[in-house]
Protein backbone atom coordinates (compact mmCIF):
# COMPACT_ATOMS: atom_id res chain seq x y z
CA UNK A 1 0.00 0.00 0.00
CA UNK A 2 1.52 3.77 -0.52
CA UNK A 3 0.93 6.09 1.64
CA UNK A 4 -0.94 8.98 1.08
CA UNK A 5 -0.43 12.27 2.76
CA UNK A 6 -4.18 13.18 1.87
CA UNK A 7 -5.65 10.18 3.26
CA UNK A 8 -9.04 10.20 2.97
CA UNK A 9 -12.24 8.92 4.13
CA UNK A 10 -14.35 7.11 1.05
CA UNK A 11 -17.43 5.35 1.58
CA UNK A 12 -18.12 2.49 -1.21
CA UNK A 13 -21.62 1.23 -1.61
CA UNK A 14 -21.77 -2.42 -3.21
CA UNK A 15 -19.29 -5.21 -2.30
CA UNK A 16 -19.94 -6.95 -5.45
CA UNK A 17 -16.43 -7.38 -7.99
CA UNK A 18 -17.02 -3.87 -9.53
CA UNK A 19 -17.25 -2.49 -5.38
CA UNK A 20 -14.64 -4.74 -3.67
CA UNK A 21 -11.96 -3.92 -7.04
CA UNK A 22 -12.58 -0.17 -6.25
CA UNK A 23 -12.20 -0.23 -2.80
CA UNK A 24 -9.34 -2.40 -3.28
CA UNK A 25 -7.78 0.03 -5.38
CA UNK A 26 -8.41 2.98 -3.20
CA UNK A 27 -7.04 1.75 -0.37
CA UNK A 28 -3.77 0.96 -2.11
CA UNK A 29 -3.70 4.62 -2.90
CA UNK A 30 -3.55 4.57 0.94
CA UNK A 31 -7.04 6.07 1.60
CA UNK A 32 -9.47 4.97 4.69
CA UNK A 33 -12.34 2.84 3.02
CA UNK A 34 -15.16 1.73 4.24
CA UNK A 35 -17.85 -0.43 2.09
CA UNK A 36 -21.60 -1.10 2.79
CA UNK A 37 -23.38 -3.69 1.61
CA UNK A 38 -26.49 -5.27 3.19
CA UNK A 39 -24.99 -8.82 1.95
CA UNK A 40 -21.71 -10.41 2.09
CA UNK A 41 -18.99 -9.56 -0.26
CA UNK A 42 -19.63 -11.13 -3.34
CA UNK A 43 -23.20 -12.74 -3.08
CA UNK A 44 -25.46 -10.69 -5.97
CA UNK A 45 -24.31 -10.61 -9.51
CA UNK A 46 -20.61 -11.44 -8.85
CA UNK A 47 -21.25 -14.66 -7.33
CA UNK A 48 -22.69 -16.53 -10.44
CA UNK A 49 -21.45 -15.58 -13.32
CA UNK A 50 -19.54 -17.45 -15.98
CA UNK A 51 -16.18 -16.61 -14.65
CA UNK A 52 -14.80 -15.49 -17.95
CA UNK A 53 -12.09 -12.99 -17.73
CA UNK A 54 -12.59 -11.94 -21.36
CA UNK A 55 -11.22 -8.81 -22.57
CA UNK A 56 -12.25 -9.85 -26.02
CA UNK A 57 -15.99 -9.53 -25.15
CA UNK A 58 -16.37 -5.87 -26.75
CA UNK A 59 -19.71 -6.84 -28.90
CA UNK A 60 -22.92 -4.65 -27.34
CA UNK A 61 -25.65 -6.89 -26.38
CA UNK A 62 -27.80 -4.59 -29.10
CA UNK A 63 -26.35 -5.04 -32.86
CA UNK A 64 -28.31 -4.10 -35.83
CA UNK A 65 -30.87 -5.63 -36.78
CA UNK A 66 -32.08 -5.96 -32.81
CA UNK A 67 -35.74 -4.94 -33.68
CA UNK A 68 -36.22 -7.33 -35.82
CA UNK A 69 -35.84 -10.40 -33.08
CA UNK A 70 -38.18 -8.55 -30.63
CA UNK A 71 -41.04 -10.50 -31.88
CA UNK A 72 -39.17 -13.68 -31.61
CA UNK A 73 -38.15 -13.03 -28.25
CA UNK A 74 -41.62 -12.37 -26.66
CA UNK A 75 -42.99 -15.27 -28.24
CA UNK A 76 -40.52 -18.22 -27.29
CA UNK A 77 -40.65 -18.33 -23.62
CA UNK A 78 -37.22 -20.88 -23.82
CA UNK A 79 -35.12 -19.12 -25.68
CA UNK A 80 -32.15 -17.36 -24.69
CA UNK A 81 -33.75 -13.84 -24.16
CA UNK A 82 -37.59 -13.57 -22.60
CA UNK A 83 -39.38 -10.42 -21.43
CA UNK A 84 -41.99 -10.99 -18.76
CA UNK A 85 -45.01 -9.71 -20.53
CA UNK A 86 -45.92 -8.14 -17.19
CA UNK A 87 -42.57 -6.13 -17.22
CA UNK A 88 -43.35 -4.67 -20.33
CA UNK A 89 -44.25 -1.43 -19.34
CA UNK A 90 -41.56 -0.86 -17.56
CA UNK A 91 -39.06 -1.94 -19.63
CA UNK A 92 -40.37 -0.81 -22.71
CA UNK A 93 -38.13 2.45 -22.79
CA UNK A 94 -35.29 0.71 -21.85
CA UNK A 95 -35.71 -1.60 -24.82
CA UNK A 96 -36.57 0.98 -27.36
CA UNK A 97 -33.17 2.82 -25.86
CA UNK A 98 -31.87 -0.74 -26.67
CA UNK A 99 -32.82 -0.95 -30.24
CA UNK A 100 -31.72 2.46 -31.23
CA UNK A 101 -27.85 2.08 -29.72
CA UNK A 102 -27.39 -0.96 -32.27
CA UNK A 103 -26.81 1.42 -35.18
CA UNK A 104 -23.42 0.22 -36.75
CA UNK A 105 -21.61 3.78 -35.95
CA UNK A 106 -22.58 3.64 -32.44
CA UNK A 107 -22.03 -0.19 -32.15
CA UNK A 108 -18.59 0.35 -33.46
CA UNK A 109 -18.11 3.07 -30.61
CA UNK A 110 -19.09 1.32 -27.61
CA UNK A 111 -16.74 -1.47 -29.30
CA UNK A 112 -13.48 0.58 -28.80
CA UNK A 113 -15.27 2.12 -25.70
CA UNK A 114 -15.60 -1.99 -24.13
CA UNK A 115 -12.00 -2.73 -25.68
CA UNK A 116 -10.47 -0.21 -23.61
CA UNK A 117 -12.01 -1.04 -20.27
CA UNK A 118 -11.48 -4.68 -21.21
CA UNK A 119 -8.45 -5.33 -22.79
CA UNK A 120 -6.05 -5.45 -19.90
CA UNK A 121 -8.32 -6.89 -17.66
CA UNK A 122 -5.68 -9.95 -16.39
CA UNK A 123 -2.65 -6.92 -16.15
CA UNK A 124 -5.77 -4.93 -14.06
CA UNK A 125 -6.81 -7.88 -11.80
CA UNK A 126 -2.58 -8.86 -11.54
CA UNK A 127 -1.41 -6.81 -8.30
CA UNK A 128 -5.08 -7.45 -6.29
CA UNK A 129 -5.20 -11.09 -6.74
CA UNK A 130 -1.35 -11.28 -5.88
CA UNK A 131 -2.39 -9.08 -2.93
CA UNK A 132 -5.26 -11.27 -2.11
CA UNK A 133 -2.96 -15.00 -2.75
CA UNK A 134 -6.02 -15.48 -5.51
CA UNK A 135 -3.51 -16.57 -8.31
CA UNK A 136 -4.71 -20.18 -8.05
CA UNK A 137 -8.03 -18.99 -9.06
CA UNK A 138 -7.13 -17.06 -12.74
CA UNK A 139 -6.66 -19.38 -14.96
CA UNK A 140 -5.28 -18.37 -18.35
CA UNK A 141 -6.21 -20.93 -21.32
CA UNK A 142 -8.54 -18.65 -23.75
CA UNK A 143 -11.81 -19.59 -24.31
CA UNK A 144 -13.69 -21.31 -27.60
CA UNK A 145 -17.46 -19.90 -29.53
CA UNK A 146 -19.05 -23.01 -31.38
CA UNK A 147 -21.52 -23.43 -33.77
CA UNK A 148 -23.87 -26.14 -34.64
CA UNK A 149 -23.89 -25.46 -38.24
CA UNK A 150 -21.75 -23.08 -41.32
CA UNK A 151 -25.07 -20.96 -41.06
CA UNK A 152 -24.21 -20.04 -37.70
CA UNK A 153 -20.54 -19.81 -37.91
CA UNK A 154 -21.12 -17.33 -40.81
CA UNK A 155 -23.55 -15.17 -39.07
CA UNK A 156 -21.47 -14.18 -36.33
CA UNK A 157 -18.71 -13.67 -38.39
CA UNK A 158 -19.91 -9.55 -37.94
CA UNK A 159 -19.17 -9.80 -34.09
CA UNK A 160 -15.90 -11.48 -34.63
CA UNK A 161 -15.12 -8.57 -37.22
CA UNK A 162 -15.62 -6.68 -34.19
CA UNK A 163 -13.70 -8.25 -31.63
CA UNK A 164 -10.82 -8.69 -34.55
CA UNK A 165 -11.33 -4.58 -35.66
CA UNK A 166 -9.97 -4.01 -32.14
CA UNK A 167 -7.40 -5.54 -32.18
CA UNK A 168 -8.51 -9.88 -30.92
CA UNK A 169 -6.59 -12.24 -32.18
CA UNK A 170 -9.76 -14.72 -33.45
CA UNK A 171 -8.76 -18.27 -34.90
CA UNK A 172 -11.02 -20.04 -36.76
CA UNK A 173 -11.68 -24.32 -36.56
CA UNK A 174 -12.51 -26.87 -38.49
CA UNK A 175 -14.44 -29.77 -37.06
CA UNK A 176 -11.73 -31.75 -36.82
CA UNK A 177 -9.25 -28.81 -35.24
CA UNK A 178 -12.30 -28.32 -32.54
CA UNK A 179 -12.48 -32.26 -31.82
CA UNK A 180 -8.56 -31.87 -30.60
CA UNK A 181 -8.95 -29.30 -28.32
CA UNK A 182 -12.45 -30.25 -26.72
CA UNK A 183 -12.89 -34.19 -27.25
CA UNK A 184 -15.98 -34.33 -25.06
CA UNK A 185 -17.89 -31.90 -27.23
CA UNK A 186 -20.94 -32.89 -29.07
CA UNK A 187 -20.43 -33.57 -33.32
CA UNK A 188 -23.73 -31.68 -33.12
CA UNK A 189 -21.08 -28.84 -32.95
CA UNK A 190 -19.35 -28.42 -36.23
CA UNK A 191 -17.39 -25.25 -36.64
CA UNK A 192 -15.62 -23.19 -33.57
CA UNK A 193 -13.60 -19.87 -32.82
CA UNK A 194 -10.28 -20.03 -30.51
CA UNK A 195 -9.41 -16.61 -28.70
CA UNK A 196 -6.53 -17.31 -26.40
CA UNK A 197 -6.03 -13.86 -24.72
CA UNK A 198 -8.31 -14.62 -22.37
CA UNK A 199 -8.96 -16.29 -18.61
CA UNK A 200 -11.40 -17.60 -16.83
CA UNK A 201 -12.01 -17.53 -12.46
CA UNK A 202 -12.16 -21.06 -11.15
CA UNK A 203 -14.67 -19.59 -8.48
CA UNK A 204 -15.99 -15.81 -9.19
CA UNK A 205 -18.05 -15.65 -5.51
CA UNK A 206 -14.70 -16.45 -4.27
CA UNK A 207 -12.71 -13.93 -5.94
CA UNK A 208 -14.64 -11.46 -4.43
CA UNK A 209 -14.39 -13.09 -0.84
CA UNK A 210 -10.25 -13.00 -1.43
CA UNK A 211 -10.38 -9.29 -2.28
CA UNK A 212 -12.68 -8.88 0.63
CA UNK A 213 -10.13 -10.98 3.02
CA UNK A 214 -7.07 -8.98 1.89
CA UNK A 215 -9.08 -5.39 2.09
CA UNK A 216 -10.31 -5.53 5.46
CA UNK A 217 -5.92 -7.40 5.97
CA UNK A 218 -5.06 -4.08 5.60
CA UNK A 219 -7.41 -2.08 7.64
CA UNK A 220 -10.44 -1.37 5.34
CA UNK A 221 -13.93 -1.97 7.10
CA UNK A 222 -16.95 -3.83 5.62
CA UNK A 223 -20.40 -2.99 7.41
CA UNK A 224 -23.19 -5.38 6.40
CA UNK A 225 -25.51 -2.34 5.91
CA UNK A 226 -27.74 -0.94 3.12
CA UNK A 227 -27.06 2.93 2.29
CA UNK A 228 -30.35 4.36 2.69
CA UNK A 229 -29.33 7.96 1.10
CA UNK A 230 -27.16 10.82 1.61
CA UNK A 231 -26.04 14.05 3.47
CA UNK A 232 -25.55 16.84 1.64
CA UNK A 233 -23.37 20.59 2.21
CA UNK A 234 -21.93 22.89 -0.12
CA UNK A 235 -22.54 20.79 -3.56
CA UNK A 236 -20.67 17.60 -1.86
CA UNK A 237 -21.56 14.78 -0.25
CA UNK A 238 -20.67 14.97 2.93
CA UNK A 239 -22.15 11.19 4.49
CA UNK A 240 -23.68 7.81 3.35
CA UNK A 241 -26.67 7.26 5.18
CA UNK A 242 -26.86 3.92 6.81
CA UNK A 243 -28.80 1.28 8.92
CA UNK A 244 -26.43 2.06 11.82
CA UNK A 245 -26.26 6.06 11.18
CA UNK A 246 -24.75 8.29 9.26
CA UNK A 247 -20.96 7.13 7.78
CA UNK A 248 -18.80 10.48 7.02
CA UNK A 249 -17.02 10.57 3.52
CA UNK A 250 -14.85 12.72 2.12
CA UNK A 251 -15.66 10.60 -1.25
CA UNK A 252 -18.48 8.43 -2.31
CA UNK A 253 -18.29 5.12 -5.09
CA UNK A 254 -21.98 4.12 -5.97
CA UNK A 255 -21.40 0.42 -7.36
CA UNK A 256 -24.14 -1.39 -6.01
CA UNK A 257 -24.84 -3.18 -9.76
CA UNK A 258 -28.38 -3.20 -10.89
CA UNK A 259 -29.83 -1.79 -7.20
CA UNK A 260 -27.70 1.66 -8.01
CA UNK A 261 -30.59 3.57 -9.99
CA UNK A 262 -32.55 4.87 -6.75
CA UNK A 263 -29.26 6.11 -5.43
CA UNK A 264 -28.29 7.57 -8.58
CA UNK A 265 -31.48 9.57 -8.82
CA UNK A 266 -30.13 11.07 -5.28
CA UNK A 267 -27.43 12.43 -6.97
CA UNK A 268 -29.23 14.15 -9.11
CA UNK A 269 -28.27 11.28 -12.01
CA UNK A 270 -31.14 9.86 -13.37
CA UNK A 271 -30.21 6.91 -15.28
CA UNK A 272 -31.96 3.98 -17.40
CA UNK A 273 -30.53 0.90 -15.83
CA UNK A 274 -32.27 -1.86 -15.75
CA UNK A 275 -31.57 -5.71 -15.04
CA UNK A 276 -31.10 -8.70 -17.64
CA UNK A 277 -31.54 -11.31 -15.58
CA UNK A 278 -29.48 -13.87 -15.64
CA UNK A 279 -29.27 -18.16 -14.53
CA UNK A 280 -26.83 -20.70 -13.93
CA UNK A 281 -27.13 -24.56 -12.93
CA UNK A 282 -23.41 -26.21 -11.44
CA UNK A 283 -22.68 -29.71 -11.82
CA UNK A 284 -20.64 -31.01 -9.63
CA UNK A 285 -18.06 -34.25 -10.16
CA UNK A 286 -19.25 -34.00 -13.96
CA UNK A 287 -18.71 -37.29 -15.43
CA UNK A 288 -16.66 -34.87 -18.37
CA UNK A 289 -15.88 -31.21 -18.17
CA UNK A 290 -14.26 -28.98 -20.91
CA UNK A 291 -10.50 -27.58 -21.77
CA UNK A 292 -11.66 -24.41 -21.84
CA UNK A 293 -14.83 -21.88 -21.15
CA UNK A 294 -16.71 -22.68 -24.22
CA UNK A 295 -19.43 -20.02 -25.87
CA UNK A 296 -22.53 -21.74 -27.27
CA UNK A 297 -23.05 -18.99 -30.42
CA UNK A 298 -26.71 -20.57 -30.95
CA UNK A 299 -27.87 -21.19 -27.47
CA UNK A 300 -26.05 -18.21 -26.22
CA UNK A 301 -24.60 -19.67 -23.04
CA UNK A 302 -21.22 -20.48 -21.54
CA UNK A 303 -19.70 -23.76 -20.43
CA UNK A 304 -16.88 -23.01 -17.72
CA UNK A 305 -15.25 -25.57 -15.96
CA UNK A 306 -14.98 -24.29 -12.22
CA UNK A 307 -13.75 -25.50 -9.02
CA UNK A 308 -16.93 -26.70 -7.38
CA UNK A 309 -17.83 -28.35 -11.10
CA UNK A 310 -18.77 -27.65 -14.57
CA UNK A 311 -20.93 -24.45 -14.50
CA UNK A 312 -23.40 -23.23 -17.27
CA UNK A 313 -24.48 -19.68 -17.14
CA UNK A 314 -26.16 -16.88 -19.41
CA UNK A 315 -30.07 -16.71 -20.77
CA UNK A 316 -31.52 -13.09 -20.56
CA UNK A 317 -34.65 -12.51 -18.81
CA UNK A 318 -36.75 -9.13 -18.26
CA UNK A 319 -38.31 -9.30 -15.42
CA UNK A 320 -37.18 -6.76 -13.34
CA UNK A 321 -35.61 -6.90 -9.58
CA UNK A 322 -38.82 -8.53 -7.54
CA UNK A 323 -40.67 -11.14 -9.64
CA UNK A 324 -39.35 -14.73 -8.58
CA UNK A 325 -36.77 -16.62 -10.59
CA UNK A 326 -38.24 -18.95 -13.03
CA UNK A 327 -36.24 -22.30 -12.41
CA UNK A 328 -37.51 -23.31 -16.17
CA UNK A 329 -34.88 -21.44 -17.62
CA UNK A 330 -31.82 -23.11 -15.31
CA UNK A 331 -33.58 -26.75 -16.20
CA UNK A 332 -32.76 -25.87 -19.96
CA UNK A 333 -29.18 -24.82 -19.50
CA UNK A 334 -29.14 -27.86 -17.73
CA UNK A 335 -30.50 -29.95 -21.11
CA UNK A 336 -28.36 -27.95 -23.10
CA UNK A 337 -25.23 -28.58 -21.29
CA UNK A 338 -26.25 -32.33 -21.72
CA UNK A 339 -26.98 -31.72 -25.35
CA UNK A 340 -23.50 -29.86 -25.81
CA UNK A 341 -21.76 -32.80 -23.67
CA UNK A 342 -22.75 -36.11 -24.45
CA UNK A 343 -20.36 -37.70 -21.81
CA UNK A 344 -23.12 -36.04 -18.91
CA UNK A 345 -25.38 -38.42 -17.22
CA UNK A 346 -28.94 -38.11 -18.22
CA UNK A 347 -30.15 -38.91 -14.78
CA UNK A 348 -28.06 -36.33 -12.96
CA UNK A 349 -29.23 -36.30 -9.18
CA UNK A 350 -30.53 -33.71 -7.32
CA UNK A 351 -27.65 -33.41 -4.89
CA UNK A 352 -25.28 -33.00 -7.42
CA UNK A 353 -26.77 -29.87 -9.42
CA UNK A 354 -27.48 -26.78 -8.22
CA UNK A 355 -29.33 -23.62 -9.37
CA UNK A 356 -28.90 -19.55 -9.42
CA UNK A 357 -30.35 -16.43 -10.96
CA UNK A 358 -28.78 -12.99 -10.75
CA UNK A 359 -28.96 -9.52 -12.20
CA UNK A 360 -26.64 -8.01 -14.74
CA UNK A 361 -26.97 -4.41 -14.23
CA UNK A 362 -27.63 -3.38 -17.59
CA UNK A 363 -28.12 -0.25 -19.74
CA UNK A 364 -29.51 -0.30 -23.01
CA UNK A 365 -26.03 0.75 -24.81
CA UNK A 366 -24.05 -2.11 -23.39
CA UNK A 367 -21.72 0.50 -21.42
CA UNK A 368 -21.23 0.67 -17.58
CA UNK A 369 -21.55 4.37 -16.11
CA UNK A 370 -18.20 5.48 -14.59
CA UNK A 371 -17.18 8.48 -13.80
CA UNK A 372 -18.67 11.79 -11.55
CA UNK A 373 -22.04 12.45 -10.84
CA UNK A 374 -23.28 16.11 -12.22
CA UNK A 375 -24.26 17.24 -9.36
CA UNK A 376 -21.71 16.55 -6.65
CA UNK A 377 -18.30 16.62 -7.13
CA UNK A 378 -17.07 14.36 -5.06
CA UNK A 379 -19.32 10.97 -5.85
CA UNK A 380 -18.83 8.85 -8.55
CA UNK A 381 -20.78 6.04 -10.21
CA UNK A 382 -19.38 2.33 -10.84
CA UNK A 383 -22.21 0.71 -11.98
CA UNK A 384 -23.76 -0.91 -14.54
CA UNK A 385 -21.84 -3.48 -15.84
CA UNK A 386 -24.12 -5.58 -17.55
CA UNK A 387 -22.67 -9.09 -19.10
CA UNK A 388 -18.95 -8.16 -18.43
CA UNK A 389 -18.72 -6.48 -14.83
CA UNK A 390 -16.23 -9.24 -14.07
CA UNK A 391 -13.83 -8.58 -16.75
CA UNK A 392 -14.24 -4.71 -16.22
CA UNK A 393 -13.99 -4.75 -12.37
CA UNK A 394 -10.53 -4.26 -12.07
CA UNK A 395 -9.84 -1.66 -14.93
CA UNK A 396 -12.77 0.33 -13.48
CA UNK A 397 -11.18 0.09 -9.66
CA UNK A 398 -7.78 1.46 -11.32
CA UNK A 399 -10.48 4.42 -12.92
CA UNK A 400 -12.50 4.76 -9.52
CA UNK A 401 -9.31 4.95 -7.53
CA UNK A 402 -7.29 7.80 -9.73
CA UNK A 403 -10.79 10.26 -10.02
CA UNK A 404 -10.73 9.51 -5.96
CA UNK A 405 -7.60 11.66 -6.23
CA UNK A 406 -8.24 14.13 -9.07
CA UNK A 407 -6.09 12.48 -11.37
CA UNK A 408 -6.12 11.47 -14.75
CA UNK A 409 -8.01 8.13 -15.21
CA UNK A 410 -5.62 5.44 -17.08
CA UNK A 411 -8.17 5.82 -20.01
CA UNK A 412 -10.73 8.00 -21.89
CA UNK A 413 -13.62 7.41 -19.42
CA UNK A 414 -15.49 9.69 -21.98
CA UNK A 415 -17.91 7.01 -23.18
CA UNK A 416 -19.38 5.84 -19.68
CA UNK A 417 -20.08 9.89 -18.71
CA UNK A 418 -23.49 9.60 -16.88
CA UNK A 419 -24.89 12.56 -19.12
CA UNK A 420 -25.09 10.39 -22.02
CA UNK A 421 -28.68 9.59 -22.18
C1 LIG B 1 -25.58 -15.63 -15.80
C2 LIG B 1 -24.52 -14.55 -15.80
C3 LIG B 1 -23.29 -14.81 -16.40
C4 LIG B 1 -22.31 -13.81 -16.41
N1 LIG B 1 -21.08 -14.09 -16.93
C5 LIG B 1 -20.12 -13.14 -16.90
C6 LIG B 1 -18.80 -13.44 -17.34
O1 LIG B 1 -18.49 -14.58 -17.70
N2 LIG B 1 -17.87 -12.45 -17.34
C7 LIG B 1 -18.17 -11.19 -16.92
O2 LIG B 1 -17.30 -10.32 -16.97
N3 LIG B 1 -19.39 -10.89 -16.44
C8 LIG B 1 -20.37 -11.84 -16.42
N4 LIG B 1 -21.60 -11.55 -15.93
C9 LIG B 1 -21.88 -10.19 -15.47
C10 LIG B 1 -21.28 -9.92 -14.10
O3 LIG B 1 -21.62 -10.97 -13.21
C11 LIG B 1 -21.81 -8.58 -13.56
O4 LIG B 1 -21.65 -7.57 -14.53
C12 LIG B 1 -21.06 -8.19 -12.31
O5 LIG B 1 -21.11 -9.22 -11.36
C13 LIG B 1 -21.61 -6.90 -11.73
O6 LIG B 1 -20.88 -6.63 -10.56
P1 LIG B 1 -21.35 -5.49 -9.57
O7 LIG B 1 -20.35 -5.45 -8.49
O8 LIG B 1 -21.63 -4.25 -10.34
O9 LIG B 1 -22.77 -5.99 -9.06
P2 LIG B 1 -23.17 -7.09 -7.92
O10 LIG B 1 -22.22 -8.22 -7.91
O11 LIG B 1 -24.61 -7.37 -8.12
O12 LIG B 1 -22.93 -6.28 -6.60
C14 LIG B 1 -23.75 -5.21 -6.20
C15 LIG B 1 -23.79 -5.21 -4.69
O13 LIG B 1 -24.47 -4.05 -4.24
C16 LIG B 1 -25.17 -4.40 -3.07
N5 LIG B 1 -26.22 -3.41 -2.84
C17 LIG B 1 -27.42 -3.28 -3.44
N6 LIG B 1 -28.10 -2.24 -2.90
C18 LIG B 1 -27.28 -1.71 -1.95
C19 LIG B 1 -27.43 -0.61 -1.06
N7 LIG B 1 -28.52 0.17 -1.06
N8 LIG B 1 -26.41 -0.35 -0.19
C20 LIG B 1 -25.28 -1.11 -0.18
N9 LIG B 1 -25.11 -2.16 -1.03
C21 LIG B 1 -26.09 -2.44 -1.90
C22 LIG B 1 -25.71 -5.79 -3.37
O14 LIG B 1 -26.03 -6.47 -2.17
C23 LIG B 1 -24.54 -6.41 -4.12
O15 LIG B 1 -23.67 -7.13 -3.26
C24 LIG B 1 -22.59 -12.53 -15.87
C25 LIG B 1 -23.82 -12.30 -15.25
C26 LIG B 1 -24.78 -13.30 -15.19
C27 LIG B 1 -26.07 -13.02 -14.51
Amino acid sequence: MTTNTAARDIVVIGAGIVGMASASYIQRAGHRVTILDPGGPGEGASFGNAGCLNGSSVVPVSMPGALAQVPRWLLDPQGPLVLRWRYLPAIAPWLWRFVRAGTPEKVAAQARALRALLGPTLESYAPLVKAAGAEDLIHRVGHLTVYKSEESFAKDGAAMGLRRDNGVVVDDLSFDELRQLEPGLSRDFVRGRMITETGHVGDPHRLVTRLAEAFARDGGRILRERAQGFEFADGAVTGVRGESGLHRADRIVLAAGAWSKSLARELGDVVPLDTERGYHVVLRDPETTPRHPIGSADGKFFATPMDQGLRVAGTVEFAGLDAPPDWRRARTLLRQAQAMFPGLARDIPESRISHWMGFRPSLPDSLPVIGPSRRYRNAFHAFGHGHVGLAGGAMTGRIVAALVDGAKPPIDITPFRVDRF
